[in-house]
């Protein structure tokens, strides 16, 4: 079975690199709009956009800056960006058309500094070692760690990415075969309730702590962001604190990141079956909370991570429909309405009382083995998570806590 997998690595370019690697995505940026330009023109003219093809030849064409100083996959790879774009603006006129209510919203100039990451598709790179070659810039020095980290299968695709607080990542999507396997305990079966408070709850009883770091670094988030958006614009401290807030965004990213694997992998190796709720369900209610934001972000990350870690251990991952699990009654089937505020489940029929998390994680299990489940994960790492991360775990990190059970 054929699986994709990404891995990500901190680089460390040299003055002289970083000089390139920004003048190269200084280049994509007006590629890409040259690009937008042309498309819109061609568009007005023959009622018609430009095929991937004929931008890329374009390209060759086009003035303004030096091109040649960008290989010419990367610049493939800008046109496919754009062509992407159009192909999402159509999408969203004929959803408007149906009915939706969404904003159509043509495709707009990217501006100074807008592209963070350029891409090569095929070639133009090789990795020795720790040494990053990328062809037109040059040796990048990475850090690779520990041999967990270390790339497996055929890389397909190197991005690199420039992030808010102007460190640099390379990130490589590659491909892997990997032989179907059989669980240790097939039978084994587990749901999950992920709540705002407390990161998760399974069936068995068992309740995943949020983390104390990350809860620490949340605070001081929220801190640093008050002071902000106290700072004056355009003064030398609302650059400097705007960096600040950067840098905890990546650390708490990355601190998120190495406890979601240590959990996912902890519950893909003891359950042969865990559910989940579908979020593509649940995502279409919009939350009002930023909290609420982030939390189904990182949902949707860990449900990726279970996917595919369940997939390396023989197991699987069912996504059931969340509707009516925190009301239905996990042991009878009968509605029991409550509100938010009312933290136990109490059914009039079979007499149940149990936490309200708690009966919400045993419903998405009952879900699962009724053979209700509507899709299962399938372990496609294909979307790139959308949170950066380091390559080597941070030293802070704790196993995750557990309690009960
Ligand atoms: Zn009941």
């Amino acid at each position: 079975m054929l699986c994709k997998r990404t891995f990500r690595y901190r680089m460390y370019p040299s003055k002289t690199a970083e000089k390139t690697l920004l003048n190269t995505l200084e280049i994509c940026r007006q590629t890409y709009n040259d690009l937008l330009e042309i498309n819109t023109e061609t568009y007005k003219n023959i009622g018609k956009g430009l095929s991937g093809f004929g931008m890329n030849y374009c390209i060759n064409y086009m003035g303004g800056a030096d091109k040649t100083s960008v290989h010419s996959q990367v610049l493939q790879n800008v046109s496919d960006r754009v062509g992407k774009a159009f192909r999402n603006f159509f999408r969203r006129v004929k959803e408007k058309r149906k009915g939706k209510h969404i904003k159509v919203g043509y495709p707009r100039f990217k501006k100074f500094g807008n592209i963070k990451s350029f891409t090569y598709p095929q070639s133009g790179y090789s990795l020795d070692n720790h040494v990053l070659n990328l062809s037109k810039i040059g040796r990048i020095n990475l850090r690779i760690g520990k041999k967990q980290n270390r790339i497996e299968g055929n890389v397909k695709i190197l991005t690199i990415k420039r992030m808010p607080s102007g460190r640099w990542f390379a990130i490589f999507s590659c491909e892997i075969e990997i032989k179907p396997k059989k669980h240790k305990f097939p039978k084994k079966k587990v749901g999950i309730d992920v709540g705002l408070e407390k990161f998760a709850t399974l069936s068995n009883g068992i309740v995943i702590e949020n983390p104390r770091f990350l809860v620490k670094s949340e605070r001081r988030l929220k801190l640093l962001s008050r002071r902000f958006s106290r700072k004056k614009k355009g003064s030398n401290e609302i650059y400097d604190s705007r960096i600040k807030l950067a840098r905890i965004h990546e650390k708490i990213s990355n601190q998120r990141y190495d406890f979601m694997h240590k959990t996912t992998r902890m519950l893909t190796d003891k359950f042969g079956l865990i559910s989940v709720e579908d979020l593509n369900i649940k995502g279409m209610v919009r939350h009002p909370y930023l909290a609420k934001h982030i939390h189904d972000a990182s949902w949707g990350n860990f449900v990726q991570m279970l996917g595919y870690k369940a997939e390396n251990a023989g197991g699987r991952v069912a996504k059931v429909n969340p509707k009516g699990t925190t009301q239905a009654c996990s042991q009878c089937g009968n509605k029991v309405p409550k509100t938010l505020a009312q933290r136990w489940h109490r059914c009039p029929v079979c007499g149940l009382h149990i936490g309200r998390d708690l009966n919400s994680a045993k419903e998405m299990l009952r879900r699962a083995t009724a053979g209700t489940a509507e899709r299962y994960a399938d372990g496609d790492g294909s979307s790139p998570l959308g949170e950066i991360l380091e390559s080597s775990p941070s030293e802070k990190s704790e196993a995750p806590q557990l309690v009960g059970g």
